[in-house]
């Protein structure tokens, strides 16, 4: 198990990680999310042992995370890492053997990963000859060559296209299956949403939003209803506790503060005409996020 203890980090006096603390347990993938600047890479940069923090414990297995336990890790950075003269091959035995990897599993282990991703032509291809999608599932391959026991996932899908987005949480899910402890941080609400059941959400180095997704919308009180039909839109934006009424394609979307709201939209809808939908759902995690965070997400 991953364990993060009260852990604070200055750069001088300037305290980017404040308090933190968290735990993943192997088999689960945990959402660690926060708007630009929350703390999140100084946070990362703490537990792969790149960065010491100001105060604090962090614990993988029971033991501080030093170079011993390193080729148990893998990190996947939002930045490209690669060293792009390099083929594919070679760069795979450059990381594999810093892992205390073979080389012959290493290739072995690459061969399998090529294949799985549909990439297995450009193993002895120069990175820098390759797609920027490609390049991605090539650094995607490189953080799990060592089928780390600890995952950090930083953007994981930023440049591929929905194919291959399938073909990565494909193999993240199988790692979370098999036992790896996963870190996933993205800026893409629905892929979090998918992905994590636990989740912690960091403003200015500071939790603000933490626990059991399913448990954090259904405490969430704001609720949408979905309606789909002919009805009086401003009869129902009159109703106290209805925050908003918009169209989203075919269906209507309204808003509303607790759950005590949807007895009076349904008496209202009810005198509508063609009503075929009337759906009442969890808010979305960008929309608690937004809330919680006071701003928006996207980048
Ligand atoms: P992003 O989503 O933009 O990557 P982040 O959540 O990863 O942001 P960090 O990079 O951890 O955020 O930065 C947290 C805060 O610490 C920011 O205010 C940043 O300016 C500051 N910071 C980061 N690295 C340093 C450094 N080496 N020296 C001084 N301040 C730093």
């Amino acid at each position: 198990m991953l364990k993060v203890s009260h852990i604070k980090k200055y750069y001088d006096d300037f305290l980017a990680v404040d308090d933190l603390s968290f735990e993943v347990k192997p088999g689960e993938i945990f959402g660690l999310l926060g708007v630009n600047g929350a703390g999140k890479t100084t946070t990362f940069r703490m537990i792969i042992g790149l960065l010491e923090p100001s105060s604090g414990k962090i614990t993988l297995d029971g033991k501080p995370i030093d170079y011993s336990v390193t080729d148990k890790i893998g990190f996947l950075t939002e930045e490209r890492s690669l060293l792009t003269k390099l083929t594919v091959l070679e760069q795979a035995i450059y990381y594999g053997v810093l892992k205390g990897m073979k080389e012959e599993d290493i290739e072995r282990r690459l061969d399998e990963l090529l294949e799985k991703f549909k990439i297995a032509d450009y193993k002895n291809k120069k990175i820098k000859e390759l797609s920027k999608g490609n390049q991605q599932k090539v650094q995607f391959i490189m953080a799990i060559i060592n089928n780390p026991k600890l995952l950090i996932l930083d953007e994981p899908f930023s440049g591929l296209d929905p194919f291959n987005v399938e073909l990565f949480k494909d193999e993240i899910k199988e790692m979370a299956s098999n036992g790896s402890m996963i870190i996933f941080s993205s800026h893409r609400m629905e892929h979090v949403e998918l992905f994590c059941k636990k989740l912690i959400v960091l403003k200015n180095g500071k939790s603000v939003l933490e626990g059991d997704l399913k448990e954090i919308k259904h405490k969430f009180r704001k609720k949408n209803i979905i309606i789909s039909g002919e009805v009086d839109t401003e009869e129902i934006k009159k109703i106290k506790g209805v925050i908003s009424v918009n169209k989203n394609n075919l269906d209507y979307e309204v808003k509303i503060a607790d759950e005590s709201v949807v007895d009076l939209v349904f008496k209202v809808v009810s005198k509508g005409k063609n009503i075929t939908k009337f759906l009442v759902e969890e808010p979305s995690l960008n929309e608690i996020f937004i809330e919680k965070v006071g701003e928006t997400y996207e980048k």
